[in-house]
């Protein structure tokens, strides 16, 4: 395809993405409009934009559509899962969530793969195959909200396949576009960002000032450990990412957001606790945790009574917590884990492992 993808595009970048084209800031709004607001390929009939115009535009645009290859619903509960194929032939994962009142969450991949090799995910086995485009990602949600038209989709989070922070200026972009009044219409508070941990793009995150949630995905407070798991944290060691995760919430207001994921044995000592105490003594946290959903039977969830000691030492440490549950078991919507079959995978018989989906449900509450 040549040329811009119009469901890439904010108002403000189609309005100067040709300079030589008379576009002002109404137009572009309503072209935006048009193909996300509306979810429609054609420009016909906008208003303010003349047919020789209208044509001009389309000669040097495209919107391109994802195939969806698959999708599963869950008998238990409304959770859908997607498989989505790319013109180039990537294959991408997203989620709906169902949401309390009732509503859709959307929980969406930023990459096809995954270059971090977290040791605990089936993505980062797959290795990074590219970045998503701005539009791509749009279309994860597009789609959902196409299908489920009898709730609206008010939530999206990023924590499907990928580290968004390392596609990041086409998932702030795409962030830009589902909250855009002409977009999506998803508040900036109902979008949330993941991230294991890539610290500079954390600083610029915060410096920059978005108003979308930040949660960095933890899992462990003692340095060795948590670099045994995350590859990427012997880069970015614990001590670095709890003062970024301080500045954020201190500039942004609110608590710090962490995520976790349970493993026996792991990271549910009182050394972990003890720990995440100290890293962020005198600040609010609100720590996600969810059960470890492995299928090739390297990490356990704990039983209940090592899940409660673990919450007895978060509470006695000063650390306020959740714990997620899975949805769509049958389905295994758990996004954490996802790995797509034609790359080698089984993005849909395997179990998730993560929980990243549960957790996205109730951020987005
Ligand atoms: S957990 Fe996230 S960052 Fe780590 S390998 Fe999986 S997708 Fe990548």
């Amino acid at each position: 395809m040549v040329g811009a993808h119009l469901r890439s595009q904010t108002p403000s970048s189609l309005a100067v993405l040709w300079p030589d084209l008379p576009l002002d800031d109404g137009v572009a709004r309503r072209i935006v409009g048009r193909v996300v607001g509306e979810d429609r390929d054609d420009l016909e009939g906008v208003r303010g934009l003349s047919r020789r115009l209208a044509a001009e535009i389309a000669a040097r645009s495209h919107t391109l559509r994802l195939e969806v290859v698959d999708r599963r619903a869950s008998r238990i509960d409304p959770f859908v899962k997607y498989l989505f194929r790319a013109a180039d032939g990537r294959v991408f994962e997203a989620v709906r969530i169902p949401l309390e009142r009732p509503r859709w969450s959307v929980c969406v991949s930023s990459q096809a793969g995954c270059a971090l090799g977290c040791v605990f995910c089936e993505t980062g086995r797959l290795g990074l195959e590219r970045g998503l485009e701005p539009w791509e990602i749009v279309e994860q949600v597009l789609t959902v909200r196409r299908e489920g038209p009898e709730r609206p989709v008010t939530g999206v989070v990023f924590q499907g396949q990928g580290e968004p922070f390392q596609n990041y200026d086409n998932v702030i972009r795409a962030a830009e576009i589902l909250r855009d009044p002409c977009g999506a219409r998803i508040g900036g508070d109902r979008i949330t960002i993941s991230t294991v941990g890539v610290l500079p793009m954390m600083e610029r995150y915060t410096a920059e000032g978005h108003p979308y949630r930040l949660i960095l995905s933890l899992t462990s407070a003692l340095q060795d450990k948590r670099a045994g798991l995350v590859p990427l944290a012997r880069r970015h060691p614990v001590d670095a990412l709890a003062a970024a995760m301080r500045r954020h919430a201190e500039k942004r207001g609110g608590p710090v957001n962490l995520a976790w994921v349970l493993m026996a044995g792991i990271n549910t000592g009182a050394d972990e606790a003890r720990a995440l105490g100290r890293l962020f003594a005198g600040v609010r946290v609100r720590l996600s945790a969810i059960d470890v959903n492995d299928p090739t039977g390297r990490f356990h969830p704990p039983d209940d009574a090592e899940r409660s000691r673990f919450f007895s030492a978060l509470a006695g440490n000063g650390i306020g917590f959740v714990r997620r549950y899975s949805g769509g078991a049958d389905i295994h919507a758990a996004c954490g884990m996802l790995a797509s079959q034609s790359t080698g995978g089984t993005a849909f018989p395997r179990r998730g492992r993560r929980g990243r989906a549960e957790d996205a449900e109730k951020n987005n509450e």
